[in-house]
């Protein structure tokens, strides 16, 4: 059997009938958009996390929105890390704002304090710290320094659903956090979509205006906003799959643990993901790096081994922006050359992850 590296298949396996019924059970209410499943969910997400939830279509849709609730427009600047996804960057320049790239700390792939420090000003309206690859930023630091130039963090907490930090959930650490249920994510449903954890109840209630076509009432568009939404389809499936996600994490974890013992043996420039004590990752990714990736990841598919580069710019690097504003983060420039990532997913057997280790050890 082929190795996947995120293997769907299987878990769906583990859900069908339950994910079929529950999609049934929408066919036959007919409420296809903001029925009761979406409310039901986002009260579910809700109290997880301890903030309101407005869900939204996907998780770049839930940077824009907060980014648009926060009021977010030309003239002021956005501080986010330079290595990552680039959602939050389309957000930033849609709304005709400034990014301001900040540098990671290279152990933890996430946005480096120290950095951000330097790089807010008054102009700052909001600092996006994403939270890569299953394991928070150090959001603390980072609220407090957005408290200092009266700034507002969000957490783009795309890939660190259901992780903590200092024993608190992932999307409730600040004032406002974004996550997207793309099939591939943490806690992914079988289609696009997302969400916005929120603190400030007024603030909820004007994310979920924004997201409704700037409504306040039928026909009466108050605020500029947009049409994004969960379909009820997809709540469904998402409170399913909800009931096997924390044994997911659980199993993920030991997957990662037996990674990080095997690959520490092997003293050949390799470098295993650091989880700092205060977080628990959900391994979105389970990332190495190396200063020959291109090859060892080469080598690793020949053997039929899938590996995945996340990310192979630096998002300084994109191509539509001009250059000459830009700061350099060489951190971000040196880890997007090294890291490579290797199967991770709750359905990796023990046979299959025994397997891709030896071919790891064998190659390098
Ligand atoms: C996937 C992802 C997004 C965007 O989510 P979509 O639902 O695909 O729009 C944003 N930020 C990060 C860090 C992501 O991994």
């Amino acid at each position: 059997m082929k190795t996947e590296f995120i293997d769907l298949h299987s878990q769906l396996s583990a859900v069908r009938s339950e994910v079929d019924r529950a999609v049934a059970r929408v066919l036959d209410h007919g409420r296809f958009v903001l029925g009761p499943e979406v409310d039901a969910l986002e009260e579910n997400l809700g109290s997880r996390v301890g903030a309101h939830c407005v869900t939204c279509a996907n998780g770049t849709d839930a940077l824009l929105i907060s980014m648009m609730a926060i009021g977010v427009g030309r003239g002021d600047e956005v501080a986010l890390p330079a290595f990552g996804y680039v959602a939050a960057l389309e957000a930033i320049l849609m709304l005709g704002a400034t990014p301001r790239f900040v540098d990671i700390d290279p152990a933890s792939y996430n946005i480096d304090p120290a950095c951000l420090e330097k790089s807010v000003s008054r102009k700052t309206k909001a600092i996006v710290a994403m939270s890569l690859f299953g394991q928070c930023a150090d959001i603390d630091i980072c609220n407090q320094i957005a408290a200092g130039c009266n700034a507002i963090v969000i957490e783009d907490a795309a890939q660190s659903f259901g992780a903590t930090y200092k024993g608190r959930q992932s999307g409730g650490l600040s004032s406002i956090a974004t996550t997207s249920f793309f099939p591939s994510k943490p806690l992914g449903c079988y289609g696009d979509g997302g969400a916005i954890f929120i603190q400030d109840e007024s603030m909820a209630r004007l994310c979920r205006k924004i997201a409704r076509h700037g409504q306040s009432s039928r026909y009466h568009h108050e605020v500029l906003g947009m049409n994004s939404r969960l379909d009820t389809i997809q709540a469904a499936i998402l409170l399913e799959k909800l009931k096997i996600f924390d044994s997911e994490v659980v199993r993920k974890q030991q997957i990662a643990e037996k990674y990080t013992e095997e690959f520490e043996l092997i003293d050949q420039g390799l470098i295993t993901p650091q989880v700092s004590k205060e977080n628990k990752s959900v391994w979105a990714q389970y990332t190495l790096r190396h200063i020959q990736r291109n090859e060892i990841s080469r080598r690793l598919n020949e053997q039929g081994i899938p590996t995945a580069i996340h990310y192979p710019l630096p998002l300084t690097e994109t191509p539509y922006l001009k250059k000459e504003k830009i700061n350099s983060s060489p951190i971000s420039a040196l880890v997007s050359q090294e890291v490579f990532s290797l199967p991770m997913h709750p359905y990796l057997g023990p046979e299959k992850q025994d397997l891709i280790i030896a071919s790891v050890k064998a190659v390098i």
